[in-house]
């Protein structure tokens, strides 16, 4: 049920990730979190110290619902940690270990010295040895966490059941589908800790249709559908159920091949969700028609109106554009503004993430102002509290 965006026409948020501070050197390498926060004195001010900036961050840009940042993750290679976290913790798998790649590898991730071949082999994906269980994820400590340094809704994410499940390699279950029913089941679990602790808004990060859609695999999509609605069953009636899908992030890659949601878009129709997000801002937003009219009422559509891969920072003025265009096919209570997807370990500077924030938020109170909707008041750009 709408929660955190009821109400709020033109509702402001980010995907999650935000660049790590450089002074966050500690890693929870495997651990629970809760035993890093209360026995490791290091890792427990920098890390509540990371989320802490990270919330100032997002609050003094005036976003409407927050993130932790993904603090969490470890400083890994190619965005290991948004699966690891999940690889190193749940119950059932073994330790990570080299492995061939799924799908056989496409020509770019199976060449050396190609990016995308780096980002797969640091994957270090475990095997399925025994029955699947939530294990230590505690995604409720992390949560808390953050929710306790601000009165604004936190937004919890985490990598989906089955984008886990298709990079395991499976000795237990007999097969793939029981297998990604297994991990659903467990994270489902684990969300219903999270929802029972107060989280507002919770965010299942990407299902796995747009991988398979023309490509030879062993989970059909039907099954894909089934089982993220399983992922999330029972929560919807206590929490708001996001959906975020993209087309990359490590490194800030594109790993999308240039493909297209059109495909996708009836299976992504059919999720339990309240809000379904868009990377929409890499190609024109192209595609807006099609998922305005294919994506029911019922859903709230957030769209990348910023970018994740490029430097340059959007200004306020293409920002509203950008809304503007969207406005012609989704009402403004139905339409979210976020980025493409997270801003990531090591892609772009914390400086250039804020801006790009501020800019989200400025470009978005441009089109409050024109339909008179209230504002929100971005700090950052009050000239009396400008510290620079
Ligand atoms: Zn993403």
């Amino acid at each position: 049920m709408f929660k955190a965006s009821l109400d709020k026409p033109l509702c402001t948020t980010i995907t999650g990730s935000l660049p790590r501070p450089a002074w966050f050197t500690e890693n929870l390498s495997g651990r629970p979190l809760s035993t890093a926060l209360l026995g490791d004195f290091t890792f427990h001010e920098q890390y509540v110290d990371a989320v802490s900036n990270c919330i100032s961050d997002q609050r003094r840009a005036g976003l409407d619902i927050v993130t932790d940042g993904d603090m969490r993750f470890d400083m890994d290679i190619g965005g290991r940690a948004w699966f690891g976290y999940l690889f190193d913790r749940l119950e059932g798998l073994s330790p990570g270990a080299l492995r061939s790649l799924p799908f056989g590898g496409s020509p770019r991730e199976e060449q050396a010295g190609d990016i995308f071949h780096e980002i797969m082999v640091t994957r270090l994906p475990p095997k399925v040895i025994g029955p699947i269980g939530p294990g230590t994820l505690e995604f409720d400590v992390a949560w808390k966490t953050a929710q306790g340094l601000t009165s604004r809704p936190v937004k919890f994410g985490s990598c989906s059941a089955q984008l886990v499940d298709m990079l395991v390699i499976n000795e237990h279950y007999k097969d793939r589908a029981e297998t990604v029913m297994a991990l659903s089941k467990a994270t489902n679990q684990e969300y219903k800790r999270l929802v029972d602790a107060g989280c507002e808004v919770l965010q299942v990060e990407e299902p796995c249709f747009h991988f398979v859609e023309d490509v030879e695999w062993e989970v059909s999509a039907e099954t894909y559908v089934e089982a993220f609605n399983l992922e999330i069953e029972g929560l919807r009636d206590h929490c708001e159920i996001w959906c975020h899908t993209c087309w990359g992030n490590p490194f800030a890659q594109n790993l999308g091949y240039g493909a297209l949601y059109n495909p996708i878009l009836p299976y992504l129709d059919q999720l339990n969700v309240d809000v379904i997000t868009f990377e929409t801002k890499y190609n024109g937003f192209e595609e807006l028609a099609d998922i305005a009219a294919a994506i029911s009422s019922d859903k709230k559509i957030a769209i990348g109106v910023i970018s994740h891969r490029h430097l340059q920072v959007e200004t306020p003025e293409e920002v509203a554009a950008s809304i503007r265009t969207a406005l012609k096919h989704i009402d403004p209570h139905r339409l979210i503004l976020s980025t493409d997807c997270g801003f990531g370990r090591q892609g772009i500077s914390r400086k250039h993430a804020f801006y790009k924030m501020v800019s989200l938020v400025r470009g978005t109170n441009i089109i409050r102002k024109e339909l008179g909707l209230p504002t929100s008041q971005v700090i950052a750009e009050t000239p009396n509290l400008a510290y620079l």
